[in-house]
């Protein structure tokens, strides 16, 4: 079996209702979903974390050495396009874009062999994961605290056990948000923080101080990705939980903020950090050095259907009798092609969200979604 073609889907959905994090603005939804055909008929889909247009430039890059290649080659294949931009890549859009190949690699390896790839990963310790929602960014023309706290009241309804809200706007205000939600779903309901590297030491600082009472499972990205020291003072200087690692790539990457414990979590995204190839080297690095893994997650169903396939087949750290289960980001936010993308739906019932067992990443896609979704030149 040889590659024979390699295509990009640009997809796109201007929003009704803009929203932001703390460090970038939503007045739409692009994503770009990488294609892999290989000379008989098998297909492979991937996608890649980040600005559409950007990492399908970067895959066209790459293209030429993918096309007449053994599709189930995934380690020679990473190694070669790693370093065919090894010495102006080592991360970003490098690496965003190999992970969108090497995703569709792995499921063209499933296709071929008639498996999951949790299964090619060495097995399925779970069936189903527990989903936590990911919304309440700040929303144009609304009151944030008020919309928050009924936002994350919502998910609660739906049966999510947990919820994530979006901070990094200021301290004063943020704390009021997350002490509104606190008050409106009560104290069971897990809740995390995501700063999106909003703030700087200090606001981090007190933010994590005066946060802690309200009962926090982790504070994400609570300064910029580039400095790891300030990360550390992060960690040591309040009591919630440090998490991070979206914009952290490859193993190199990883290595630096797992080997001085810069986090307390580690989130490695399946469309960034290299695809499965790479993520099976850093969650062995994470469980080496004892650090918990909740993969990152923010795309189409074919970057969640990629990471159901890795948490599928996560080792549980420790092996124990009731062991410490792997959560999924759940993006709950308006993007009308996030499921209309693949023929069935990955949906939750009552938080909880079953892992697809077909072939490669277990979905189809719907190539009339992907036409009606396809991004304009404007
Ligand atoms: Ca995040």
């Amino acid at each position: 079996m040889k590659i024979a073609a390699v295509r990009t889907h640009l997809l796109e959905h201007r929003l009704a209702v803009p929203f932001q994090s703390a460090s970038m603005r939503f007045d739409r939804r692009a994503h770009v979903l990488v294609e892999i055909v290989c000379d008989d008929g098998t297909t492979g889909w991937g996608e890649c974390l980040g600005p559409a247009r950007p990492n399908a430039a970067v895959v066209a890059v790459y293209t030429p050495w993918l096309v007449g290649a053994d599709p189930l080659e995934t380690e020679k294949i990473w190694a070669r396009l790693y370093n065919a931009l090894r010495d102006q890549g080592q991360r970003g859009l490098a690496l965003t874009a190999l992970s969108g190949i090497d995703i569709a690699l792995w499921d063209i390896k499933g296709k071929h062999f008639g498996v999951p790839v949790s299964t090619l990963l060495g097995g399925r310790f779970r069936e189903t994961v527990k989903a936590y929602a990911t919304g309440s960014f700040k929303r144009d023309g609304v009151d944030r605290v008020e919309d928050n706290a009924a936002e994350v009241a919502r998910y609660r309804a739906e049966g999510f056990h947990a919820s994530k809200i979006k901070i990094g706007f200021g301290v004063k205000e943020d704390l009021a948000v997350v002490r509104a939600v606190r008050e409106a779903v009560g104290p069971d309901m897990r809740l995390m923080v995501d700063a999106n590297h909003g703030y700087d030491v200090l606001e981090a600082l007190e933010f994590g101080r005066k946060a802690a009472e309200l009962d926090i499972d982790w504070f994400e990205e609570p300064v910029v990705p580039e400095q790891l020291g300030a990360y550390r003072e992060v960690r040591a200087g309040q009591p919630i939980p440090v998490a991070g690692g979206e914009t952290w790539h490859s193993r190199w990457g990883m290595r630096e903020p797992v080997e001085t414990r810069a986090i307390d979590i580690l989130q490695p995204d399946l469309a960034g950090v290299g695809g499965f190839t790479e993520a099976r080297r850093v969650a062995d690095m994470a469980a080496l050095h004892g650090i918990r893994i909740v993969p990152h997650v923010w795309g189409t169903a074919v970057h969640i259907a990629a990471a159901l396939q890795f948490m599928a087949a996560m080792v549980p750290n420790p092996v124990r009798v009731n062991p410490i289960e792997p959560i999924l980001e759940f993006d709950r936010t308006d993007n009308p092609f996030r499921q209309a993308v693949i023929k069935t739906p990955i949906e939750h019932d009552q938080g909880v969200v079953k892992i697809p067992n077909g072939p490669g990443l277990g979905i189809e896609i719907d190539r009339d979604a992907l036409a009606g979704f396809r991004m304009r030149d404007d």
